[in-house]
């Protein structure tokens, strides 16, 4: 399963992140010429590689189509609407990896150096692979599809980080754009324009099929109105583990409650006051469930929910299930979400 999110600390990551820069700096000098024929992580062999995807085992063809590469599972599925055919897209976070806590390993380093467009999410979510990522590529590779949304700003959560004053993203700002569908519409329309500037002679497929995916997304949110509709409003009260589904909540009329983690990184940790105070707003309005979600660790939300007596129901979070689960697209996560949300809250 994935790592204990509760366990990262920043302290022992800096090991690991200086390291890592470094390799990028290496893999992007040995690199650059495309025509490089051999595979540079056969020579960079390190006991992180025991994770490594099989896919960068032989040296790619020299291919025509435009070779992308998109962070999280969430995304990589909305850029391969968008590319259809006529780009490779390959996803660098595997199926329940923490978006928060993902550190590449040398396979994925090398990926990146051959990649003619990143997608990330940004916003902060990509926490530690943003930096790396920043420091490896020109900007024009980097395509950030969340940062032309409005987003949503903690209010009053800067006094839970008094500790973390070590981390350097933007804690204030929630990252997780995706929870509301219409924002994939602004998502798609951002990839279709960045590839179509990558790859001018495929412009027009990339434009049609991010026509064809952002009616399947009105479609979707038409449908998540309709499904809410059967949960009276006054019982739309969301409690999570984190503050993964505040678009979400906010464009379908759900009251956030509370998070069993607080703010918008799962790399945070609760105080015993924060759980406290949760399990009395839990009781206060009556919340009958925690969603949890698939990319952090339940130990927590279950102990909240055995002391107020309520259930935990799990959802996808930071990403999609592998093919053979129910959320294998975004489409599908966000219908599976929905339904448990309805579910639970009724
Ligand atoms: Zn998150």
């Amino acid at each position: 399963m994935t790592e204990h999110p509760f366990s990262l600390r920043p302290r022992g990551l800096r090991p690991w992140l200086l390291w890592l820069a470094g390799l990028f700096i290496l893999v992007a000098a040995c690199a650059a010429p495309a025509t490089s024929t051999t595979p540079p992580a056969a020579s960079m062999a390190s006991p992180a590689a025991s994770t490594a995807s099989p896919a960068t085992s032989t040296a790619p063809a020299v291919s025509a189509r435009l070779q992308v590469l998109a962070t999280t599972t969430i995304l990589g599925d909305v850029v391969k609407n968008v590319a259809g055919e006529a780009a490779d897209v390959r996803t660098l976070l595997p199926v329940n990896a923490d978006p928060h806590g993902f550190q590449p390993t040398p396979a994925d380093v090398v990926l990146i150096s051959q990649a003619d467009l990143v997608f990330v999410n940004g916003l902060g979510l990509e926490e530690l692979l943003l930096p790396l990522l920043a420091g490896a590529l020109p900007a024009h590779k980097i395509v950030a599809v969340s940062e032309g949304i409005e987003p949503i700003v903690a209010h009053a959560a800067e006094d839970a980080h008094e500790e973390a004053a070590e981390h350097d993203h933007a804690e204030g700002i929630d990252p997780h754009t995706w929870t509301d569908p219409t924002h994939v519409i602004l998502w798609t329309q951002v990839i279709a324009a960045a590839l179509a500037a990558a790859d001018p002679a495929q412009a027009e497929r990339y434009q049609a099929n991010a026509r064809a995916y952002e009616q399947t997304l009105r479609d979707l949110d038409a449908w998540v109105q309709e499904q809410v509709a059967q949960v009276p409003p006054a019982q739309r009260l969301l409690v999570s583990e984190h503050a993964v589904f505040a678009y979400f909540a906010r464009r379908y009329g759900f009251t956030q409650v509370g998070t069993v983690i607080p703010g918008f990184s799962a790399l945070a940790e609760p105080s015993a006051q924060d759980l406290a105070a949760l399990e009395d707003a839990i009781r206060q309005v009556g919340v009958r469930a925690i969603f949890v979600g698939n990319t952090v660790n339940p130990r927590l939300a279950e102990r909240v929910a055995a002391d107020t007596g309520i259930r935990v129901i799990p959802v996808y979070s930071g990403s999609l299930s592998a093919a053979d689960g129910p959320a294998s697209t975004y489409v599908a996560y966000i219908r599976y979400n929905t339904h448990a949300f309805v579910a639970g809250m009724n």
